[in-house]
């Protein structure tokens, strides 16, 4: 299986296994988080427009993400194959998700959702200590992600594609779960 999405609140643990398996694969990792990220560093004009939304914890607009999505899936490393990681991110952006993929002549084989617990995810976060992993902020993000981006479950469910994992493991015990699960 060559097109994932993963799925799952933040500090779930989708970027640190999604750059492990992209890179056994050989697929492209495309994380909406460290390319905006990235903009922001760079300060460029989608960078200037995303920072505020990301230090507050809230999704950046989504034409933003989507144009970037779009770029980024027609680039070389793509055509093998692709993870998204940390996008859709709510139902509009799941929405074009589906409708660019059609116009690609593409579509998702699996969505993965990482199961963990929300005690845990702060936990784990507060002690990455990213800009934006201050309690307060990270508070707001799950707040997010359970308003917008859970229902997506539902919505992976009911096309038959969803699968979930217990991302509450150690780091190789989940990829191992993983390995299994895409076999
Ligand atoms: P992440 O690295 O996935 O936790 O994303 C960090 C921040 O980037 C989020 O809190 C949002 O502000 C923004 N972001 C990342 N992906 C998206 C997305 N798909 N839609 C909107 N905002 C996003």
């Amino acid at each position: 299986m060559k097109r994932l999405i993963f799925l799952g609140p933040p500090g779930a643990g989708k970027g640190t296994q999604a750059i492990k398996l992209a890179e056994g694969a050989a697929i492209a990792h495309i994380s909406t988080g460290d390319i905006l990220r990235a903009a922001v560093a760079a300060q460029t004009p989608l960078g200037k427009q995303a920072d505020d939304y990301m230090s507050r914890g809230d999704l950046v607009p989504d034409e933003l993400v989507l144009g970037l999505v779009k770029e980024r899936l027609s680039e070389a490393d793509a055509q093998n194959g692709w993870i998204l990681d940390g996008f859709p991110r709510n139902a509009a952006q799941a929405e074009a998700l589906d409708e660019l993929l059609a116009s690609i002549e593409q579509s998702a084989d699996r969505t993965v959702n990482f199961e963990v617990p929300d005690d845990v995810l702060v936990g784990r976060l507060l002690q990455r200590g990213r800009k934006d992993d201050t309690e307060e902020v990270i508070r707001h993000r799950l707040g997010v992600y359970r308003e917008q981006t859970a229902p997506l479950i539902a919505f992976y469910q009911s096309k038959g594609k969803l699968a979930s994992i217990d991302g509450n493991t150690e780091v190789d015990q989940v990829a191992t779960s993983l390995q299994a699960l895409l076999k």
